[in-house]
């Protein structure tokens, strides 16, 4: 018997809604005994797109969260069901009964996710079923996980090492949305958003965009090296959060420029402007000779290869 489980690539939903039309495709409508009443038309979304932005203008970034049931081992939902309303399959999939939970509204605040929805006209809890009538009929995967263009959604038995939710869970990248709720969710993600700290560099002296500085990032126990790129910018992402930071920015021939800085939320810290260290004059007069002699030199030779 399979195990199923999905896992969720952030870094590759684009907040398309595909995923959450064929759901809404799949259920308005339908009814699939024992599994699941038809969706109302209005008011539920068993996929859930959320939409965050992170930062602040100039550097803004938009994330997509796509949040269905997570069908959790330790589902809390089971626990505050009656009658057994809820139950889970062999395969790991969470169903809310249509017959047993009528009546049970109690049961829309009893999952911290709140994926649970209520419908007013039926009286019932519903929710996504991971399309458990099409995976008996012998499908692959959900109506979600079809459709979706970017192949962000994986899903699979997680039973299977060779099948690509299986692989997924073991390369070390994914993580549970919210690990406080402790319910071992079958859905888990990839490249969920942390902090990122990021900023742009201008050397002073020409005003223009400092490409090629060298910016290090140091908290307690990570550093970070990167350099700027042609526009004098510079991030790092994926860094913890509510931590001390230290960035130093450096480029030959300009003052270094050093700050402190907390992930209590996204840091943009704007144009750093780099001041250029004003040359002695014996280094000055030294460095203007050289350079005669170079210009001369080069013209020797080229008169000799002349
Ligand atoms: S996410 Fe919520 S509704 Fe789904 S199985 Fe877990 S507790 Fe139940
Ligand atoms: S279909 Fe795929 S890319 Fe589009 S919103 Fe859903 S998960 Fe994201």
């Amino acid at each position: 018997m399979a195990k199923y489980g999905m896992v969720i690539d952030i870094t590759k939903c684009n907040g398309c809604f595909n995923c959450f039309l064929a759901c809404r495709d799949e259920y308005c409508g339908n009814d699939f005994p024992p599994y699941s009443a038809s969706q109302p038309m209005t008011g539920q979304s068993w996929m859930q797109i959320i939409e965050k932005e992170r930062g602040k203008y100039p550097k803004v970034k938009v994330v997509y969260t796509p949040v269905p049931c997570m069908h959790c081992d330790d589902a809390s939902c089971i626990k505050a069901a009656t009658g057994g309303a809820i139950y889970k399959r062999a395969d790991g999939i969470v169903i809310i009964d249509p017959k047993k939970s009528q009546g049970q509204k109690g049961l829309v605040s009893a999952c911290p996710y709140r994926v649970i929805f209520w419908n007013e006209e039926k009286q019932i809890p519903q929710k996504c079923t991971f399309c458990a009538h099409l995976l008996d009929q012998g499908w692959k995967a959900p109506r979600c996980v079809e459709v979706c263009p970017t192949g962000a959604l994986t899903f699979g038995n997680l039973d299977d090492a060779n099948s690509g939710v299986a692989r997924l869970m073991k390369s070390g990248k994914v993580e549970v949305l919210h690990p406080e709720y402790g319910l071992k969710e079958k859905v888990t993600y990839i490249g969920l958003p942390k902090r990122f700290i990021a900023g742009a560099v201008v050397f002073g002296d020409t005003d223009e965009c400092g490409e090629g500085a060298k910016v290090t990032l140091q908290g307690k126990g990570e550093k970070r090296v990167t350099k700027t790129d042609n526009y004098g910018d510079f991030e790092f992402e994926r860094l913890k959060l509510d931590k001390a930071y230290r960035v130093k920015v450096e480029n030959a021939g300009y003052r270094p420029y050093e700050i402190e800085v907390n992930t209590k939320v996204d840091v943009y810290l704007g144009d750093i402007v780099l001041a250029r260290i004003p040359m002695a004059k014996s280094t000055k007069m030294k460095s203007i000779k050289t350079k005669r002699t170079k210009t001369k030199g080069t013209k020797a030779k080229a008169k000799k290869r002349y």
